[in-house]
């Protein structure tokens, strides 16, 4: 080791799902949206202006916090927007995880979770999901330094009720309770209305699923005005301009289109359900998903085994090979075509 590694930050990183270069790919491993994003974004951006590049962007990113706020039916002042829910999160660790006691959150969840607490220098304490992937609520209900959870949970897809969200909340009310609600459009029911009962919350949503841009990189949070202002304060100590121009124009081009979100989403829902009972068919079993994917175990093949097969014929799903989940793979839900064809192999593959 040369003398001034010594000094040097070393951290484990977020590895996150393969982007493969060949087209052919059935790309069912990073719940990306298969459907393009709406035709008015596509307006707007042919509309752009181009001279406006010159300048730096609106660092308040006003245009979006209004049009979110506006969708979503609270003031200007409950919306934070970041380079994705992955930015928006990480400044709320960094805002508020400060204290000496550690932040629980699932043992299974999404893993950048314990990466930006092990960045930030943040104690955590990992509970164990039941064994049926469901949150056990009383192991939420000591003293901590913060809470953070999925829901719908990631990668198992388990949707936990609203009323047990409400009561994590209400009973740690010394502490912020964040509710990452990447996949909450896929039938969950959201925590936002809660922001108005408890100054505690912080709700966290994404572009990147629902909405089909996960390429724009745009995420957004709701919370009291106090926690908005708190999570302002240290972006704005961090870099004034996260997102760019075209991200914020086309975010709002996309809100506007209700209509077409709405659609893409019942589309997802739909496939979504076919593939469950075409893989029940064929001997995957899996807790039920209230996301853009399904996270399945097969009756007597492995998993591992099964994720090589389906690479090889050029179907990429996620597989995690981590303790309680290595013999299960998540997969995305693709068009209905994709996911024929997926079945169609599996069909075949496991005659
Ligand atoms: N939260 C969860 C639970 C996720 O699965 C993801 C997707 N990797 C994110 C947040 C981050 O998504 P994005 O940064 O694209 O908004």
């Amino acid at each position: 080791m040369k003398a001034w590694e010594a000094n040097i930050r070393k951290v484990v990183p977020y590895v996150p799902g393969e982007q493969p270069k060949d087209k052919d790919v059935i790309k069912l491993n990073t719940n990306e949206n298969p459907y393009p994003p709406s035709p008015m974004v596509r307006e707007a951006l042919r509309n752009l202006n181009v001279d406006q590049f010159r300048k730096y962007p609106d660092p308040a990113i006003t245009a979006l916090v209004n049009e979110l706020a506006g969708y979503y039916g609270v003031k200007p002042e409950n919306v934070f927007v970041g380079v994705g829910s992955d930015d928006v999160l990480a400044m709320a660790f960094m805002t508020f995880f400060n204290s000496s006691k550690p932040i629980l959150f699932p043992d299974i969840t999404y893993s950048f979770y314990d990466v930006w607490a092990d960045l930030l220098n943040i104690p955590y304490e990992t509970q164990k999901l039941d064994e049926n992937f469901q949150i056990v609520k009383e192991d939420y209900l000591k003293d901590n330094g913060g809470i953070i959870f999925p829901n719908p949970n990631a990668p198992t897809g388990v949707l936990q009720e609203l009323s047990v969200v409400e009561e994590i909340i209400s009973k740690n009310q010394d502490s912020i309770v964040m509710v990452d609600e990447a996949y909450i459009d896929f039938g969950g029911e959201s925590a936002l209305p809660l922001i108005e009962k408890y100054d505690n919350l912080l709700v966290v949503q994404t572009f990147s699923k629902s909405r089909s841009m996960a390429g724009m990189r745009i995420g957004y949070a709701f919370g009291g005005e106090k926690l908005i202002k708190y999570l302002n304060d240290v972006k704005y100590s961090f870099n004034s301009y996260t997102m760019n121009q075209t991200s914020i124009d086309l975010g709002v081009a996309c809100v506007q289109d209700k209509e077409y979100f709405e659609n893409t989403v019942q589309k997802i829902i739909k496939t979504r359900e076919w593939t469950k009972e075409e893989l029940k068919k064929i001997g995957f079993s899996f807790q039920d998903s209230m996301s853009n994917f399904i996270f399945a175990t097969h009756e007597s093949r492995k998993a591992k085994e099964i994720f090589e097969a389906l690479r090889e014929h050029k179907i990429y799903v996620r597989y995690f090979n981590k303790p309680r989940i290595d013999n299960f793979l998540r997969i995305s839900i693709g068009t209905d075509a994709e996911m024929q064809q997926l079945i169609a192999f599996l069909k075949d593959y496991l005659r």
